[in-house]
């Protein structure tokens, strides 16, 4: 195959490494450090003493620009300025995009995908903690605006616990009752026939403006939280799905109507510590349900995409069929690896270390 061919063919497929900066309780407990990152040079290097035992590892990723290093000074602007904008502007080109966010429980997975913040300010601009998710809903409001064309601009906003599916936009009431009901009857997924999948019954809301989005941001993590205490679940085992589709209304020069339609799936994942190779481990969450049946799959899809296998295991878990139409092909996929500074995670960060170099 022609260096061209490979290519075109090549998947796009571009990972972030993100080291968040340490916590109070870590700088109060003088918690050494054990990752220091190097973003201009994109390198990360891990080390450690104990006892005579030294670890040194430096992960070095590629100029290609398909790894970028946010060591913790690195703030949720700058991050998605100069990773996240190219993928929004695929999608108003009418792509399907995907961005991940993988790592260890506490390493900020959520604060880089929804942030920290509950509104925006009164001059319509967005606070200093809001993650990608406000961000990507300001950059496609601030661009469609700008144009001179009809749109509308869809979201559904959807967790994945256990292979089942609740969503976190319905607005009823939510009890035990209602959610036992629900998960016996779940929200089944069907083929689309345009490659896709859907979810019946899964709501989906109009947003019309861009500060909308902190009250569906708000709204969903309420009901997160309340299912997680009414059932007992485990945030760190769950994955959550927010879609943004748009579609575009445009005329051609010789007056023929042309939509496009792009989607954009963020995707804050499970904790990856739930598929570490420790058999104990993986023995006792296959017991629990086969937990991470998404997690395992979305990574063997990803290394078939990676390295051109010719069977894409997609069908394997609910995760990956729901994003079958934006996993592969012409599609991007970003996923931002997370990881903490600290000593007491220094196995977790390897492993997602490992996994993020792998994945490029
Ligand atoms: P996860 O979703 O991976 O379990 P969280 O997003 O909840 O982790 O982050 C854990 C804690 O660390 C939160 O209090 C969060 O605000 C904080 N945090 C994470 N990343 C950053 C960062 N880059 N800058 C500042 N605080 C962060
Ligand atoms: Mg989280």
């Amino acid at each position: 195959m022609s260096n061209r061919q490979e290519k075109e063919k090549g998947v796009n497929v571009q990972v972030i490494l993100r080291c968040r900066p340490f916590s109070n309780e870590e700088l109060r407990n003088n918690a050494p450090q054990v990752v220091t990152c190097n973003d201009y040079q994109r390198e990360v290097a891990v080390s450690q003493n104990i006892a005579g035992k030294h670890i040194d590892r430096v992960f070095t990723f590629d100029k290609a620009g398909c790894l970028q290093v946010f060591g913790p000074a690195a703030q949720q602007k700058d991050l998605y300025d100069q990773a996240i904008v190219p993928i929004v502007k695929e999608v108003l080109e009418g792509f399907n995009c995907t961005i991940f966010a993988y790592g260890q429980t506490g390493t900020g997975k959520t604060y880089t995908m929804e942030g920290e913040c509950k509104q925006s300010k009164s001059d319509g601009e967005l606070p200093a903690g809001a993650g990608v998710i406000p961000r990507a809903i300001k950059q496609i409001f601030d661009t469609l605006e700008s144009q001179n064309a009809e749109y509308s601009v869809k979201v559904t906003f959807l967790e994945l616990y256990n292979e089942e599916i609740t969503d976190l936009l319905a607005p009823e009431e939510i009890s035990r009752v209602a959610l036992e009901d629900k998960q016996k009857k779940q929200l089944p997924l069907m083929e689309d026939g345009k490659g896709g999948v859907l979810v019946r019954g899964l709501e989906e809301e109009i947003v019309t403006s861009a500060s909308e989005i902190f009250t569906l941001l708000e709204r969903g993590s309420a009901k997160r939280r309340t299912a997680e205490t009414l059932l007992n679940k485990q945030s760190s085992r769950s994955h959550s799905l927010f879609s943004i589709t748009i579609h575009i209304k445009e005329a051609t020069p010789e007056g023929e109507e042309l939509i496009k339609c792009g989607k954009l799936n963020l995707v804050d994942l499970a904790g990856s510590e739930n598929i570490s190779r420790s058999g104990a481990r993986e023995g006792r969450a296959r017991e629990a349900g086969e937990i991470n049946k998404s997690l395992l799959t979305l990574g063997r899809v990803i290394n078939a995409l990676v390295e051109h296998l010719g069977h894409v295991p997609y069908r394997d878990s609910k995760l990956t069929r729901l994003l079958r139409d934006s996993l592969g092909g012409r599609t991007k996929t970003c996923i931002i690896a997370t990881v903490s500074p600290a000593v007491h995670c220094l196995e977790e960060t390897l492993s997602t270390l490992d996994y993020a170099h792998r994945a490029k």
